[in-house]
């Protein structure tokens, strides 16, 4: 709430200070503040898919030409009052940016950052072409009186960006755009539905773009297709960024700030020098600094992300209810003679390598099935299948009665279907309890549910006293037991565990023993891979045995272990002891 109230103080005077330059200084000072504001939206806006989505994007320039161009047209040929044409041209970006991120996204790294590149210079070209644009010796557009009026405008956009990114740093929306960014693999599958996440960041960073290229143009009064996409827009925003701290609120502002002022005192002293000696003071930061001014100490308490729920962590546990309530959906199939999950025939091809050949797999609610069998054997091809991040070659698979044919991961994980990953997949930059909150707002919509629900799983895999640490600072056996919570978290009617309790000791097996068993009188149907029996068979009633792609043996553990042809699978060595 302290924190809350000081970036609030912080965001008032600035705008307050901007407001006051704007209608007193004069003509020289107040295009500085121009450029200054404009600089800060367009960082904040480009900080909010290329930060805190993770998708480092060259091309976010064709929406501030975009919404140039836009805002412009409005103007000439509707007529329209430049703030309404501003709001259009903000909406145009927004939408196109719909279709665009659908498919731009898809691409990802050093892909998704050229594509955009692309976008833009394809944009520029169309523009260049057209004759209702000008073409390329541009347009003029109906000029502002003075720069005061520009100069205010912007200065709000800016602070509407930055309360718009702080309050996105608070939020559900928020917490999901950083596990998307840390491991979209993991986000999806504790329910985050990743590519409406990264849709969304991408139209509101585009929105904010357009805004900067509306008011841009109202300000100079004309545009031309090389100055509205120019390559220098792009990368001096992304410097700004950089040199700020990215995937941070306040870092893109102050990066913003610091490196407009720079580069406006460098090109009164040194006009002609000024790119250069800006250029190496930016690798010079970079180098130095890799986090950006955010990682120096002073800042880096600030300008880090808010914990969500810090607060709900501390109020009186009397709020949180004694037994952990199931999911609703649990309930119908609990007991039911029915499985959960039906696989039948189901195989995998990698090439011309054959994972799994056809097997059959059930599971009942509440029961646990061990599934073990030597590396290679087609275990965790089995889990990528079940949970939907891999299509099975052929073969079936259904659960609680309905066939699962190109279901999405994270539909499945809201739907019921959680799994833990062989390696483990956690989210660096969110602390434990917002890794579980996660996973519980997917289930939960209602904040204040969804804050109950984790601290409940916390305390049932005594992680509380954890809370508030991140996955690094934790010890393996802690890590896995943290992924397992994440899982426990969606509520599932089925759980797949690939490996969980691998590295763990006997006290943390005890406890995640106890755990599953708690979930399993609830109704949860679990299947825990294992590469050794030992680890699950105190609580399994039943072991299915996979080798080379199909089912050797199955039955209960006692009698599985003994079975001669499990044996020979585990190249005559004694199960218990293999490792
Ligand atoms: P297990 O979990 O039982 O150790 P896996 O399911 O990981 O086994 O792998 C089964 C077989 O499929 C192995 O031979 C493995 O090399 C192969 N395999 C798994 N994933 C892929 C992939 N993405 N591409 C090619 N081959 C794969
Ligand atoms: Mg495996």
């Amino acid at each position: 709430m302290k924190r809350l109230a000081a970036e609030g103080i912080a965001l008032a005077a600035l705008t307050g200070i901007g407001l006051a330059i704007a209608a007193n200084a004069n003509a020289y000072v107040v295009q500085l503040l121009f450029s200054t504001a404009l600089a800060v939206t367009l960082a904040v806006g480009w900080n909010l898919i290329g930060g805190m989505a993770g998708y480092v994007s060259f091309g976010q320039v064709a929406f501030f030409g975009l919404g140039a161009y836009a805002a412009a047209l409005a103007m000439l040929t509707l007529a329209l009052p430049w703030p309404l044409a501003t709001l259009g041209a903000i909406l145009l970006a927004m939408v196109s940016a719909w279709p665009l991120g659908r498919i731009m996204l898809r691409l990802s790294g050093i892909f998704f950052a050229l594509g955009m590149f692309g976008l833009a210079r394809v944009l520029q070209i169309i523009v260049n072409t057209l004759a209702i644009t000008g073409g390329p010796m541009g347009t003029s557009v109906p000029a502002a009186e003075g720069p005061a009026a520009t100069a205010k405008a912007m200065v709000v956009l800016a602070a509407g960006a930055i309360a718009l990114t702080m309050a996105i740093s608070r939020s559900r929306f928020g917490l999901r755009l950083a596990a998307l960014r840390d491991d979209a693999i993991a986000a999806a599958a504790a329910g985050v539905d990743t590519a409406r996440v990264k849709v969304i960041a991408f139209c509101l960073s585009a929105g904010l773009a357009a805004a900067g290229g509306a008011v841009y143009a109202r300000n100079v009064g004309y545009i031309d297709p090389n100055s509205a996409f120019a390559g220098t827009i792009e990368l001096q925003t992304v410097l700004m960024v950089l040199a700020g701290g990215i995937g941070t609120v306040w870092g893109p502002v102050l990066g913003g700030i610091l490196i407009s002022l720079l580069s406006t005192a460098l090109w009164a002293s040194f006009p002609t020098e000024q790119q250069i000696i800006l250029g190496v003071l930016v690798l010079l930061l970079a180098v130095a600094m890799p986090g950006g001014l955010a990682s120096l100490p002073m800042f880096r308490s600030w300008l880090r992300r808010p914990m969500l729920g810090a607060e709900a962590l501390r109020a009186p546990a009397s709020l949180v209810p004694a037994a952990f309530v199931s999911a609703a959906n649990n309930a119908p199939d609990c007991h039911d003679a029915r499985p959960v999950l039906e696989c039948r025939g189901l195989g995998k091809r990698f090439g011309g390598v054959v994972a799994l050949a056809g097997i059959d797999i059930a599971v009942r609610p509440g029961e646990i099935l061990a599934v073990i069998g030597p590396n290679g054997a087609g275990k965790s091809t089995l889990f990528d299948m079940i949970s939907a991040f891999s299509a099975p070659s052929r073969g079936e698979i259904r659960f609680r009665g309905h066939a699962l044919a190109r279901a999405a991961p994270h539909r499945l994980a809201r739907h019921g279907i959680a799994r833990t990953f062989q390696t483990s997949r956690l989210f660096p930059s969110l602390s434990v309890f917002e890794t579980v909150l996660l996973a519980a707002a997917s289930r939960h919509h209602r904040w204040e549910s969804a804050v109950r629900s984790a601290r409940v799983i916390l305390d049932a895999t005594e992680l509380t006293a954890d809370a508030e640490r991140f996955p690094d600072s934790l010890p393996p056996g802690r890590q896995r037991l943290l992924e397992i919570a994440r899982a426990l978290a969606l509520e599932p009617a089925l759980l797949l565990l690939d490996e969980a309790m691998a590295g763990m000791t006997a006290a943390e097996i005890a406890r995640v023993h106890a755990a599953l068993r708690a979930a399993t009188e609830r109704g949860t149907a679990i299947i825990a891979i294992e590469h050794v029996l030992p680890a699950i068979a105190p609580i399994a009633a039943r072991a299915q045995v996979l080798d080379n792609g199909q089912t050797i043996a199955e039955g209960p553990p006692a009698d599985v272990l003994g079975d001669p042809v499990v044996i020979e699978a585990y190249l005559g060595t004694e199960i218990g002891t293999v490792s």
